[in-house]
């Protein structure tokens, strides 16, 4: 017997209509705000995450699925949806089409993590990435994309908003953040001791308790931006106050990489703990140059499908399912299955979900499956009623049973 790979997950038949659920809510949403499909492949060059990930992060350092082809190439198969838009946008002449470029993607994302509830090593992600807009009203709009998205799920989450300023003023920060945990290098994680050598911010970021409580009264990058990244950030509550979205400040939140400006953010649920962070992103201004692009300002996020799924099953979600048949056709014997058989064909070429027995079991203990599989109705057929050209039709919910002639089927189960 070969099991599963640790980390990742099969969503069973019975199961997948939550998933199709969520990405058709994702996808709707999406069209609203004039948001349209990208797909990039599954595995790019090496090259494109260590760079447009960042060479100091956890995902580039520790987490990579990275391998050689037959060809010796270095390949890696995608951590995050953002590298690969980056790539697209750049490689397909996009940046000289309809500005913005608006995107998203709903993917397969692959991290060598510690597998927990809601952490694992293939998971998939719904993100949105805008291309061309440096405003802080795009930033609000990306971020209007994800509360719109959780509130058509029912999801309950808080919005946290922070700015890490731009290059500039960064600099100035990291210099206070230098100084302000040189004291306590010593009581540092052993992530953080090198995240303070090369890149101090991420030290925020950190999970580890005994860090947190360090960070806990660590200077506050709000504290420290220019005067253009200050208006960037009170534009953007401005817009997310006109369109009644409640957010909180929470000076923790970062993305440690040289080429996210400004507005970060995370949508967190109360419901599921540690792995509550069900939604996170940002803008990232200098990302595009970086990957060899002209200088163009960006702004994303992405959302973990499984960690929506895990909050909405929490907090009681009733997901609508459309995979359930809408009549079961039972026959008493050969003859009675065959004209099920018949009828069911005619029924799904008018749209109608019909599904009859494989089989050739009893008629009891057709309707046992038939209960089993969520059939809205039952339709029998016993010799009598083939002779009559009729069906004994019950509804499954009220239990009320009523005569239906085989010629009305179409019209009967049409809207049921
Ligand atoms: P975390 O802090 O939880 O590790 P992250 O900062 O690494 O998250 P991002 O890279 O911002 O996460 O990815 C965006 C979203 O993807 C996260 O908010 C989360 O919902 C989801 N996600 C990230 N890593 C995983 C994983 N290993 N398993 C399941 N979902 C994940
Ligand atoms: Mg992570």
């Amino acid at each position: 017997m070969i099991n599963i790979p640790k980390g990742t997950k099969d969503v069973l038949p019975a199961d997948s209509y939550k998933w199709q659920y969520v990405e058709g809510v994702a996808r709707e949403t999406a069209k609203l705000f004039g948001v349209k499909e990208l797909r990039t492949p599954t595995f790019e060059h090496t090259e494109l995450f260590s760079r447009g990930v960042g060479d100091t992060t956890d995902i580039v350092t520790k987490e990579m699925y990275t391998f050689k082809d037959k060809g010796d190439r270095s390949i890696t198969l995608k951590p995050e949806g953002t590298a690969g838009a980056v790539r697209a946008f750049i490689e397909n002449g996009l940046i000289g089409g309809a500005m913005p470029a608006k995107m998203y993607y709903i993917t397969p994302a692959f991290r060598y993590e510690r597998p927990q509830a809601g952490r694992l090593r293939e998971f998939h992600q719904f993100g949105v990435e805008i291309f061309g807009a440096k405003g802080a009203q795009t930033d609000a709009e990306a971020i209007l994309i994800a509360d719109s998205l959780l509130k058509k799920l029912g999801i309950n989450v808080k919005l946290y908003i922070n700015s890490i300023g731009c290059p500039t003023c960064r600099a100035k920060y990291n210099q206070a953040l230098k100084e302000f945990f040189a004291p306590h290098v010593e009581e540092l994680c052993y992530d953080c001791k090198t995240r303070y050598e090369k890149n101090p911010l991420r030290l925020l970021d950190c999970k580890e308790e005994n860090c947190k409580k360090i960070n806990a009264s660590a200077p506050k990058m709000l504290d420290y931006l220019c005067e253009e990244c200050a208006t960037h950030f009170e534009t953007l509550k401005t817009h997310l106050q006109n369109a009644g979205v409640a957010y909180e400040i929470d000076s923790r939140i970062v993305r440690g990489l040289d080429y996210y400006t400004r507005t970060v953010f995370e949508f967190v649920s109360t419901s599921i703990g540690a792995q509550g962070t069900v939604c996170a992103g940002g803008r990232y201004d200098g990302l595009i140059e970086q990957l060899g692009g002209n200088p163009t300002p960006a702004v994303g996020f992405a959302a973990g499908i499984e960690r929506l799924l895990i909050v909405m099953e929490q907090s009681g979600v009733e997901i609508p399912n459309d995979d359930k048949a809408t009549v079961y056709i039972a026959g008493m014997d050969a003859e009675c299955r065959d004209k099920a058989f018949a009828l069911a064909s005619q029924l799904r070429l008018s749209g109608v979900k019909a599904e009859i027995d494989h089989m050739e079991r009893s008629v009891k203990a057709q309707f046992k499956y038939a209960d089993k599989i969520g059939a809205k109705y039952v339709a029998v057929i016993g010799g009598n009623e083939l002779a009559d050209g009729k069906a004994n039709v019950k509804n499954m919910t009220t239990g009320e049973s009523e005569s239906v002639a085989f010629a009305d089927f179409v019209a009967y189960f049409a809207n049921k």
